[in-house]
């Protein structure tokens, strides 16, 4: 974003060329963030059009003006009807979503916000019959949050023990009643055929997609494919308290229509909140002082470095060396931490210890490798592995994340190929492997 907006600001007026290269690289800012390709085209030409048509007021420069109007578009696309939740009484809402997205958490976690502020009285009822630690995991959830509980352990009927949760909930005076479903790590055609029936008997007033905000990619897909079966009415965006730039928001509501109404923003109950398009906007555009950290990295970057290392990310072929060599313009420019708080999206996030042994313990990985294993990482089989692991004091499963992160590297700058210089500096500093905070695949920043 940074070159692209310092090019806007100091625009004299808005011109159909300009504003195309601007463009270019806020639809590289959107598809790092991992927005869905067809997602960043449409918005990129949906500003680009607004752009153009714009009266520009006297008061303030066309540049002011388009990155205004960027922020602007994200966040009405993020944000629209996103705070429209049912208001019946009694309230029947059905989680759904793939295992491991925060179903569980996020039922206590509604149940808590709309006691506190819609002065509802909870009920939670389980319907993952599949794993017995799934319902103790509901039951003191609702124990935390004063929400009523419903199970059946020797049930494996999902539609029955919907309807008798509802009972349950009705003889309980409750009139909010939330039904946690199972997940599977992919989707899975059984299970989505018993949410549809759980649908069908419960009739749900609100049916809330569970998606963790790492998702990625894939994010359109999973979205898609419980809409088609469920009809969804809205999307809960779990752990953006994660490194994820939560691309997958966009994508997800862009494609489906679906809104996002609520986001859960840590592990404990009360990290949940209403759905903020205007932060969530930020966070994928990056509005922190871009153009200072690329003043900064200038100053410090070899500049020769840096061009032949872009040449080589031009050719796709960057390897471990050049890896190490990137950690170690990093160092240069001071403490990690003041360098995060100059990444887009990253202003409000704190770098402490763990974020700067994940750093030391990327660079002691690549230091174990030989100089053959550096250049040509495909060689790195199992058994090379574990000693690099060895080597330096980290576990094999390190090894592999930081591996699959070097490789999504590698595929973004295939993608950035023909890119502009500044672009492909931005990637190097923006999206270094090694700081994230699963270890699961995904880029630190
Ligand atoms: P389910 O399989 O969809 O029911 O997922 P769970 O509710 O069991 O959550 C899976 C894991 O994600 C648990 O360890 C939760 O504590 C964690 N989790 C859920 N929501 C959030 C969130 O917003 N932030 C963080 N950091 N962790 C979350
Ligand atoms: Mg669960």
């Amino acid at each position: 974003m940074g070159q692209a907006l310092r090019n806007l600001r100091g625009l004299g007026k808005i011109s159909e060329s300009n504003i195309s290269e601007a463009l270019a690289e806020v639809r590289t800012a959107l598809l790092s963030a991992d927005v869905h390709f067809r997602v960043a085209r449409e918005f990129c030409e949906r500003v680009k059009a607004q752009c153009l048509g714009q009266n520009v007021i006297a008061s303030v420069s066309p540049g002011q003006m388009a990155i205004k109007i960027i922020h602007d578009e994200l966040e009405k696309l993020l944000g629209e009807n996103s705070t429209q939740f049912s208001p019946k009484r009694p309230l029947k809402v059905m989680l759904v979503g793939l295992h491991g997205s925060g179903k569980t958490t996020s039922a206590a976690k509604l149940a808590r916000l709309l006691k506190n502020r819609g002065n509802y009285k909870p009920a939670l009822v389980a319907c993952d019959v599949y794993r017995p630690a799934a319902i103790d995991q509901l039951e003191t959830l609702a124990t935390t949050t004063g929400a009523k509980f419903y199970c059946d352990r020797a049930e494996k009927n999902v539609p029955a023990i919907g309807e008798r949760g509802l009972q349950f909930a009705t003889e309980n005076f409750c009139d909010l009643i939330i039904f946690d479903t199972a997940g599977r790590l992919q989707i899975d055609e059984n299970l989505i055929e018993e949410i549809k029936r759980l649908r069908q008997r419960v009739s749900p007033d609100e049916v809330l997609l569970v998606a963790d905000a790492a998702l990625g990619q894939e994010a359109v897909s999973v979205a898609k494919h419980f809409h088609e079966a469920v009809n969804l009415t809205g999307i809960i965006l779990t752990k953006l308290d994660g490194d994820a730039r939560g691309g997958a928001a966009l994508s997800m509501k862009a494609i489906t229509g679906v809104p996002i109404k609520f986001m859960g923003t840590g592990e404990k109950v009360e990290d949940f909140d209403i759905f903020h398009a205007d932060r969530m906007a930020q966070r994928i555009l990056g509005m922190g002082d871009v153009v200072s950290l690329v003043e900064k990295a200038q100053e410090t970057i070899d500049q020769k470095e840096a061009e032949r290392i872009a040449e080589k990310m031009k050719k796709a072929d960057f390897d471990f060396e050049d890896f190490l060599t990137q950690i170690h313009q990093m160092k240069k420019m001071g403490p990690l931490g003041s360098v995060m708080k100059m990444m887009p999206g990253m202003s409000g996030i704190t770098v402490g210890e763990k974020e700067e042994n994940k750093l030391k313990r990327t660079e002691a990985i690549i230091q174990s490798m030989t100089k053959k294993e550096r250049a040509r990482p495909e060689i790195l089989n199992g058994s090379r592995r574990a000693r690099i692991a060895k080597g330096s004091g980290t576990k094999v499963s390190d090894v592999n994340a930081l591996l699959k992160q070097f490789s999504q590297m590698r595929q973004m700058m295939k993608m950035l190929k023909g890119g502009k210089m500044k672009n492909m500096m931005r990637a190097l500093g923006g999206r270094m492997p090694g700081f994230g905070g699963n270890g699961g695949g995904r880029f630190g920043f």
